[in-house]
């Protein structure tokens, strides 16, 4: 029987090898030629082709040249094209070239971001974006950032800051003592807040029945001037960015507030803090400097590949000492230890695509890719209002939410959006409706593309009869 080679040996020799590679730069390279021409979602083919992958976890390595022409084959036809221009679904973004091509380097490079002894290019342009950002959304000098997979985890991260610090100052160690006899404290949010939100509250023990939820108005703000009265217990949650409609709360009446009563403030601006890029919108955000921590998205408005979030905290002290761990092989540092500042101790270098996007753009890039999607927002908004559709909300940034009918209107309507190629938008309920949601946040989103989905729009409505 012939004598089957070791694993490691195969690797050995493919490590030298670099055809696999180019092998992949091919097949990426073709996917970015054809991905604005192809539909938005894949063909019948593409989902019915993906049976190829459906096998048992096989006893014997595959052939690597094999495998990737399996992904080329089967799996790039099966991708969404959010990279196109005429993906509008959830609040996706697109990719930047540089920061895109600056992520296929950094993988090469297979760097461990967790201390500055593992890999000081992944500390020291962390810590440039850290610097950077500071500056751009006009935030406190010596506000902390850490960098994460996203805004879900970037809003754990500033309310276990949020919550430590609050009990701390009501001489209660929470990280030592556990929640068991702690002191109360108070949340107050709007019911319009973000569900990842709402999850991490229950993730750190405060529950989702003894928080204060206050309404918001008709275009999804915090209703400023029912929020109670403030007081050193209370965590205030405020939001940059409503999921449907893209509103902001008052930051300058409520960070004020918050402030003056010793709240602890976080802001949500998973897409909307980059708002404080432009001065375009400098009345909506005015004042949200105030706040004690901001969570947001490099991967949805900036354009960032994924996953890329951040977490920011202008108590630096209090960041750190919630996620502080130790360990006898832990080296820390006198300059940057990524680790810090997440949860995660090994994770990938998303640093380096972070520092490639804002690099990329520039400060004046940031501020015109912003303004450009809140442009083509209005644009698209008011294309489909001529077309006799209904608006729901008033587009103050990149978001906009149509109605369409009933549920069953608005399910058939949805069906034949997402099936007809042109482009994709995704379904909610706002204020009880059921609706349409549409979110431009890719640079690559022109004129012609929304003109075309708006067409594509006609077409549907006329073909479901409303
Ligand atoms: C997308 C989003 C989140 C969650 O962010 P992820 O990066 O998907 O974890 C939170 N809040 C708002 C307002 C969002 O739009």
């Amino acid at each position: 029987m012939e004598k089957q080679e070791h694993i490691c040996q195969k690797l050995q020799k493919e490590a030298y090898d670099t055809s696999i590679y180019e092998q992949a730069k091919e097949y990426a390279v073709d996917y970015v030629k054809n991905v604005y021409e192809r539909d938005v979602i894949p063909t019948a083919d593409a989902i019915k082709n993906l049976a190829f992958f459906e096998e048992e976890l096989p006893q014997e390595g595959a052939d690597s040249a094999q495998l990737l022409k399996m992904l080329h084959n089967y799996g790039s036809p099966a991708t969404l094209a959010q990279t196109g221009g005429r993906y509008f679904g959830f609040v996706n973004g697109g990719a930047v070239p540089a920061a895109l091509a600056a992520k296929w380097m950094s993988d090469v490079w297979d760097q461990n971001a967790v201390l500055y002894c593992a890999s000081p290019i992944a500390s020291t342009l962390e810590n440039l974006c850290e610097k950077w950002l500071v500056e751009l959304f006009g935030l406190p000098q010596g506000t902390a950032a850490g960098f994460v997979s996203g805004s879900s985890t970037a809003t754990l991260c500033g309310l276990v800051a949020a919550r430590n610090f609050l009990l701390k100052r009501a001489g209660y160690d929470v990280a030592k003592k556990g929640l068991f006899h702690a002191p109360e404290i108070r949340v107050v949010i709007s019911e319009e807040a973000h569900s990842s939100v709402f999850k991490a509250l229950s993730i750190l023990g405060l529950g989702s029945e003894r928080i204060e939820k206050i309404p918001a108005d008709e275009n999804g703000s915090i209703d400023a001037a029912k929020v109670p009265m403030l007081d050193e217990h209370t965590l205030l949650i405020l939001q940059a960015g409503n999921v449907h409609t893209g509103a902001f709360d008052d930051f300058d009446v409520l960070c004020k507030k918050g402030k003056a009563a010793g709240a602890w403030v976080h802001i949500d601006g998973a897409f909307g803090l980059w708002a404080a890029a432009s001065s375009r919108f400098e009345d909506v955000m005015k004042s949200m400097n105030l706040a004690d921590s901001w969570s947001c998205d490099a991967h949805k408005t900036l354009n960032a590949p994924y996953d890329n979030g951040i977490i920011l905290c202008r108590h630096r002290e209090a960041l750190l000492d919630a996620l502080q761990m130790e360990g006898a092989y832990i080296v820390y540092s006198e300059k940057r230890d990524n680790m810090l500042t997440t949860l995660d101790m090994s994770r990938r270098a998303r640093g380096v695509e972070l520092w490639a996007t804002l690099k990329a753009l520039g400060k004046r890039g940031v501020a015109q890719l912003v303004e450009n999607l809140h442009d083509k927002a209005q644009y698209f908004a008011s294309s489909l209002k001529e077309k006799g559709f209904e608006v729901l909300n008033e587009v103050c940034f990149n978001q906009v939410v149509i109605s369409v009918g009933d549920e069953a209107a608005q399910q058939s309507f949805l069906s034949g959006i997402q099936s007809s190629g042109v482009c994709w938008c995704g379904g909610s309920r706002w204020k009880g409706k059921p609706v349409v949601r549409i979110s431009v946040c890719s640079y690559r989103t022109t004129l012609e593309d929304i003109d075309l989905s708006v067409e594509a729009f006609v077409k549907v409505r006329e073909r479901c009869g409303n």
